[in-house]
């Protein structure tokens, strides 16, 4: 479902991505861990094509990005609507919950598939319904996001990333921006999904959750994959010491 081939970034004199590389299946739940600064985020940014890699490879469900040189000797995306396409395949969920201030909790689901993917009115709202009782938010389904919580907007938003059906769900640090109390409500979806078969990627600092969810975590360290494995690897018996220390840290 997710193939990642020797990705480098950089950004200006910093490279930020050393050659990162790696697959996941279809149900798949991939954990990214590491330090602030690691390149967690510009990885999950990379995969989405909202920064473009400077080389290397993002094929998903089998569908390479296509990129090209320009004449500046920078890369480029070579066919821009097929990456609009591929979003959509791709769900983004942010640490910040981004929903459109304007609109209700309704109308944010159904605005990309009706816009964008020309869904009739009727099956965007049927999904989107079902998408927020899945979530727990269907009563609040024609409220404003200042009304909400954070953790109602971050399962709001949740709900409108599996409004255009991914593939895979991309999740950035979706706690780090809760009052504690509010945590435990976005984990509970984020597990349901998993749970569900939900291919996804998500950047965490819930170290007691990633052990539980994940079938696959990742430790980035200065841009590169210094160890991947099983959660009980990666964190009960890790080869890179620089990942055992950081484990150990976090517990
Ligand atoms: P993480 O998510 O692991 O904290 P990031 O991927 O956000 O790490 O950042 C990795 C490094 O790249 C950091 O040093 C950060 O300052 C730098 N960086 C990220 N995005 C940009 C950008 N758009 N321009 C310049 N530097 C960036
Ligand atoms: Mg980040």
């Amino acid at each position: 479902m997710i193939d990642i081939r020797n990705l480098r970034k950089r950004f200006g004199a910093q490279e930020v991505l050393k050659g990162v590389s790696f697959t996941a299946q279809t149900g798949d739940v991939v954990s990214l861990i590491g330090a602030s600064g690691s390149g967690k985020s510009t990885l999950l940014r990379c995969m989405n094509m909202l920064e473009v890699p400077d080389s290397g490879q993002v094929l998903i469900a089998g569908e390479e990005v296509a990129l090209k040189t320009n004449r500046h000797g920078q890369t480029v995306l070579a066919d821009p609507p097929q990456v609009d396409r591929m979003r959509t395949r791709l769900g983004m969920v942010f640490q910040s919950f981004n929903l459109w201030p304007h609109m209700t909790v309704l109308e944010n689901l159904i605005e990309v598939p009706i816009r964008v993917l020309r869904q009739p009115r009727g099956e965007a709202i049927a999904l989107a319904e079902a998408l927020l009782a899945k979530v727990g938010m269907a009563e609040k389904r024609h409220s404003y996001p200042a009304f909400l919580s954070g953790g109602q907007q971050q399962r709001v938003a949740i709900a409108r990333a599996l409004a255009t059906r991914p593939s895979v769900m991309l999740f950035d640090e979706p706690t780090s921006a809760l009052d504690p109390e509010l945590v435990g409500e976005v984990l509970k979806v984020i597990r349901d999904l998993a749970q569900d078969g939900c291919t996804m990627v998500l950047v965490t600092h819930e170290m007691a959750f990633a052990r539980d969810v994940s079938s696959k975590v990742m430790f980035l360290h200065q841009g590169c994959i210094e160890e991947a494995g099983t959660a009980r690897q990666v964190f009960e018996n890790p080869g890179s010491e620089r990942c055992r220390q950081f484990v150990n840290a976090q517990f």
